[in-house]
């Protein structure tokens, strides 16, 4: 059985830059919903054997007149409604910021199954922000960087129970 992943998070915490190390050039539009190929993403992912379907939250960073924290909550619900985990990322180096909280808070209340992933943590800079991300009471971190291709081993490991 295939599963879907939604990958979420504030702006430039590297969410696109996993999306595309998991999907390559398997890049598919999500629907012909107004708006929505443009703020959500959709692609066949493979990562080792594993096979399922990631959604990338890409409309936040699109200057709108719609208030960031408004996209943030609704493209959020959206993609948790559509899927059936959510990787919720944030950046190791800069550690967890309010807007990270929110997400944190729109997670917890919609009950979905979270896996808490701290990108860009290749490198000494990463370590205060990896252990500050236990604070958001989502379980344990994955230590990730998306531009390396590293912890990629312990995302198959949390996904293979879901596939
Ligand atoms: P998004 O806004 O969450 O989709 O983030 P992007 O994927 O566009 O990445 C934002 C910035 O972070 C880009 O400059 C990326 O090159 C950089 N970035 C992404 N992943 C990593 C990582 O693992 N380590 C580092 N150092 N930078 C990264
Ligand atoms: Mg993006």
């Amino acid at each position: 059985m295939s599963f879907t992943l939604a990958i979420v998070g504030r702006p430039n915490v590297g969410k696109s830059t996993l999306f595309n190390r998991l999907v390559g050039k398997r890049l598919a539009l999500v629907d012909d919903q107004p708006g929505v190929t443009r703020d959500l993403r959709e692609g066949a992912a493979r990562l080792a054997d594993l096979k399922f379907t990631v959604i990338d939250t890409a409309g936040l960073e699109e200057a709108t007149d719609e208030s960031l924290q408004g996209r943030m909550r609704r493209l959020t619900e959206r993609a948790v409604e559509m899927a059936d985990a959510c990787l919720f990322m944030i950046d190791a180096r800069a550690g967890v910021l309010p807007a990270d909280e929110v997400f944190a808070d729109i997670l917890r209340r919609k009950s979905a199954r979270v896996i808490l992933a701290a990108n860009k943590s290749e490198g000494r800079a990463a370590e205060a922000g990896l252990i500050e991300a236990y604070s958001l009471g989502l379980g344990d971190p994955i230590a990730l960087s998306a531009e390396h291709g590293e912890g990629l081993a312990d995302l198959i490991e949390v996904l293979r129970p879901i596939a």
